[in-house]
C-alpha cells in the first residue's frame, strides 16, 4: 500500500501491514479503516464487545505473539484504543 504504512486499524489499533488484513465493506471495496479480525462486509464481527474487552483481548495477543509484555501492552492499549474512531465516536 503507498503512503500507507501507518494505517491502523481503527477497532484494534493493529498496523495493517498487508492488503489482504483489510476489513471489508457492504459492497467489496477494501475498508481503509478497519482489519478482517474487526469488520467483515460492512459490520464488526463483533459488535457486542466492549472498548475494556478490546483493551483486554489485543493485550492478550500482544502477549502470546511475544510482542510486549500482557502488562505493558495494557497500559499502552488504554492509551491508544479509546482514541481510535470506533471507541472515539462509539460505531457500532
Ligand atoms: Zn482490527
Amino acid at each position: 500500500m503507498e503512503g500507507e504504512e501507518d494505517l491502523i486499524c481503527q477497532s484494534c489499533g493493529m498496523p495493517i501491514k498487508n492488503r489482504d488484513d483489510l476489513g471489508i465493506e457492504p459492497d467489496g471495496k477494501k475498508s481503509l479503516d478497519y482489519c478482517n479480525y474487526c469488520y467483515m462486509r460492512g459490520k464488526f464481527i463483533e459488535p457486542d464487545l466492549t472498548l475494556k474487552d478490546m483493551i483486554e483481548t489485543c493485550a492478550k495477543k500482544y502477549d502470546q505473539m511475544g510482542i510486549m509484555p500482557y502488562k505493558q501492552a495494557i497500559e499502552i492499549n488504554l492509551q491508544v484504543i479509546p482514541e481510535l474512531k470506533r471507541w472515539k465516536y462509539n460505531f457500532k
